[in-house]
């Protein structure tokens, strides 16, 4: 395992080196106090058609986009550029399997944590396959703690900081037995998990937390919104969600880029409906799978090709 990490390239400060060369200084910024901002991608291998998609990969760096802005990051990369350094590192590892890929943008040198420059980036595609197995679901808690909201630490910038929120609610609940937990906001109605965003399946209606409940804006989110509304003819809504709505849901999934999407069986041991994969969660996953592997023509819009076709 650790040789064939040693093998592998990773895009380090403009240039293409082995994953043992990128080294930063200890007393930057983002090694001191997490100043940096990152995309999480994922890319599926068609075996088909001998190519790899990167998924929403325009989404992805406008968001990324947005986090340096917030941050006040002085950073001159173009969006072509951000892109295409994703693209070169994935050939240059020339990978043909489904992978992940962490797209960093951070505060090198020696400042303190109101640094503005200078402003380094490092790309790390991983080979990575699903995380959740075939119909397996998960169980959760409602975390003890509050999701970080807009008045303190805002949910809306992608940067490492705001994961320490996370791993509060994440380790208290494989703590206290669960896989992972649900954070309400300050509000008191359901935010989201720690890497993944939150939907309900009500009488065959799909509801999910709006954009001001605290929430990263999640591209794995929107692209369901729009499927399950355009493709699978459901009634999506935006709206705050209780926390007891949880644990009356037919159905309930979380969804990311990384987990993809999956089942909810329990609610701080409230089983959730039959505490089985539901129905609608299958059909929205399954057809996620086909677009994001390029086998629906209408979305191939939203996926970029890593090698010349
Ligand atoms: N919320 C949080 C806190 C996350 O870390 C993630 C993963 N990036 C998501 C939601 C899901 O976002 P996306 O669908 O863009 O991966």
């Amino acid at each position: 395992m650790e040789s064939k990490n040693l093998e592998r390239k990773i895009w380090f400060k403009g240039g293409i080196v082995p994953i043992d060369d990128a080294k930063i200084n200890v007393l930057s910024p983002t090694s001191q106090f997490g100043a940096n901002v990152f995309e999480g991608l994922r890319a599926y291998w068609s075996a088909s058609e001998k190519q790899l998609y990167v998924f929403r990969l325009s989404e992805h760096i406008d968001r990324l986009q947005n986090s340096i802005k917030m941050l006040g990051f002085e950073a001159e990369f173009t969006n072509v550029f951000l892109q295409q350094s994703v693209i070169d590192i994935i050939q240059a590892n020339n990978f043909q399997e489904d992978l992940v890929c962490r797209q960093t943008v951070f505060l090198d040198g020696f400042g303190n944590w109101a640094a503005t420059g200078p402003v380094e980036m490092f790309i790390a595609p991983m080979a990575k396959g699903r995380y959740y197995k075939e119909s397996q679901g998960i169980s959760v808690c409602i975390s003890s703690w509050e999701r970080i909201n807009e008045r303190s630490l805002s949910p809306k910038i992608k940067m490492g900081a705001n994961y320490m929120n996370s791993r509060m609610g994440q380790l208290e609940a494989v703590r206290n037995g669960y896989e992972s937990a649900i954070f309400l906001n300050q509000e008191g109605t359901v935010s989201e998990g720690p890497g993944s965003c939150v939907f309900i399946v009500k009488d065959g209606v799909l509801i999910t937390p709006p954009l001001t409940a605290s929430i990263l804006d999640s591209i794995t989110r929107s692209t369901i919104i729009d499927i399950a509304s355009d493709d699978l003819g459901l009634k999506v809504i935006e709206r705050d969600v209780e926390k007891d709505e949880l644990y009356i849901a037919d159905e309930v999934f979380m969804c990311g880029t990384a987990v993809e999407i999956v089942p909810v069986f329990s609610v701080d041991k409230v089983q959730v409906g039959q505490g089985v994969e539901g129905e609608i969660t299958l059909n929205i996953k399954n057809l996620y799978l086909q677009i994001v592997r390029g086998k629906v023509k209408k979305y191939k819009k939203w996926l970029t090709p890593v090698y010349k076709e």
